[in-house]
């Protein structure tokens, strides 16, 4: 598409969209940037803009300004069911995304591979660990999701270079392109606040292999029965990764475990080892499926099994994901601020052999917790509720009463500082202190990040009790 003189809103400045606006200046466009905030909170992004030809439309009437715009670019997680979204649909208006300019002008221009990865849980720690895995031999470019907005390193990339990308199911609904190689790590309900229900939300995933050819590659988790059924729809070719240990139920083709060792099967034949599972640095069950996801797309994309066997014995893991802070007084602290979900933090807790002292509840999502009740109560000594979703889960934990478990105490805290305090006080030697919240940060932060650092500085600033003489 040529940009230049049409009229283009794009809606949502912070996040990613300093690249795209830019580049919608450079190629001739009127741009307009709509946004729900202030121009105070939005000062760090307006200032990267200065002196650049864009209107600006900000502050809760923003959406009023955008009949007449030709093409509209919607960042991630607006919701497609705004009033205003629909009524510029119906009179003409192209959606597009930053993710959509850059795949079209990567298949103009570089023509660099792409590698896609999705799923509800665990894509910046494999995005991650894939980036490092490919970049000891290759030239590579991670981006998307991640945080890093692609279109930033266009004018770096060449045929050769390959561009890891962490795609969410905003970046996909509709995204009418799939990478060269997909992975598609796991399916479980998530932002169901924002897409109209649980099959809207599988269907923006599935975009990552529709529009695959046959010669490109799909991979799956085996072991999850969404991504699994999913399989069966794949154009390209499908490989598996499985953490099952029993033969019986692993797949053919793609990556599993063997005696403990991390082994590789591409053409369903023979076996390439890559290292012994437990050489890993990355805990929990959950981050071996990360790590075969990962070990399986790097080798697919030419990657070879020294250079992944070095990456996975390297990698400790990405900041606040179940990230080891420190042991004081002989009880551990653990940040997994990132836990967003209920079924983030049940990895969380099922990673941890210890009795644990939970701080959990956020920004409400409308995720059940059923499940996470019921794991909370076996594996959790104390748990620690605050902000938005505090009642809901303690509903559910109350109905696990009765049960044999573990689960003695249930707080209730107005603020994360509170909450610490409290944690700190029950929490006794051999006990691990875990922020794990199982839900979104919004209701009380800015981000996951800011209440991860936050914690942080809490858990940083304690001193050792006084030793009795
Ligand atoms: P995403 O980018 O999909 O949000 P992250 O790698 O940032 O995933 O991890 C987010 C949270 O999910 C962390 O709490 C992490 O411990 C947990 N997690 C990571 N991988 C998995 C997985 N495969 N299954 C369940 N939870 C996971």
């Amino acid at each position: 598409m040529t940009y230049t003189g049409k009229k283009v809103a794009v809606i949502g400045l912070a996040v990613n969209n300093t690249p795209l606006i830019r580049f919608l200046v450079e190629q001739g466009a009127e741009v307009t940037v709509l946004d729900r905030k202030t121009r105070d909170e939005l000062r760090e992004y307006l200032d990267r803009l200065t002196g650049l030809p864009v209107t600006y439309r900000l502050g809760p009437d923003y959406l009023e300004y955008l009949p007449g715009h030709e093409v509209v670019f919607l960042s991630p997680g607006v919701p497609r069911g705004l009033p205003a979204l629909q009524e510029a649909a119906t009179s003409g208006a192209v959606f597009s995304s930053e993710l959509r300019v850059f795949l079209a002008e990567n298949r103009r221009r570089s023509r660099s591979p792409v590698l896609g990865v999705t799923g509800s849980s665990g894509k910046t720690t494999t995005t991650t660990l894939l980036g490092m895995m490919l970049e000891k031999e290759k030239p590579v470019k991670v981006g998307g999701n991640i945080g890093r907005p692609p279109l930033s390193f266009l004018p770096e990339l060449t045929p050769e270079t390959w561009v890891i990308l962490e795609l969410s199911s905003f970046q996909l609904q509709d995204l009418g392109y799939s990478p060269r190689i997909a992975v598609l790590l796991n399916i479980t309900p998530n932002h169901l606040d924002v897409h109209s229900s649980f099959a809207e939300y599988v269907q923006a995933k599935e975009e990552i292999i529709k529009n695959q050819s046959s010669d490109d590659i799909a991979i799956f988790n085996w072991d999850n029965p969404v991504t699994r059924r999913l399989a069966a729809t794949a154009r390209g070719k499908v490989y598996f990764f499985s953490r099952c240990t029993s033969r019986c139920t692993q797949p053919e083709t793609g990556a599993f475990l063997k005696n403990g060792d991390i082994i590789l099967k591409l053409d369903g034949k023979r076996e390439e080892y890559i290292c012994p599972a437990a050489e890993r640095r990355l805990p929990g069950e959950h981050n071996l499926e990360n790590i075969l996801a990962a070990a399986l797309a790097a080798r697919l994309a030419g990657a070879s099994p020294a250079a992944i066997a070095g990456a996975i014995r390297e990698f400790k893991g990405v900041e606040h994901r179940l990230e080891f802070l420190r042991e004081l007084d002989g009880v551990a602290y653990y940040n997994d601020s990132k836990a967003t979900t209920p079924e983030e933090t049940i990895a969380g807790l099922r990673a941890l052999s210890a009795p644990v002292v939970l701080i959990a509840g956020g920004y409400d999502k409308k995720l059940p917790f059923t499940e996470l009740a019921k794991v909370a109560a076996e594996r959790c000594r104390v748990v620690i509720l605050m902000g938005a979703t505090a009642e809901k889960i303690r509903e559910a934990l109350e109905k696990e009463e009765g049960r044999d478990r573990l689960l003695s105490g249930i707080y209730q805290a107005a603020t994360l500082e509170e909450a610490v305090a409290i944690a700190r006080s029950k929490a006794g030697s051999g006990e691990t202190v875990l922020l794990s919240p199982a839900c979104a940060s919004y209701d009380m932060f800015r981000n996951f990040e800011e209440r991860g650092r936050r914690f942080k500085e809490l858990v940083f600033s304690m001193q050792p009790l006084e030793k009795r003489e």
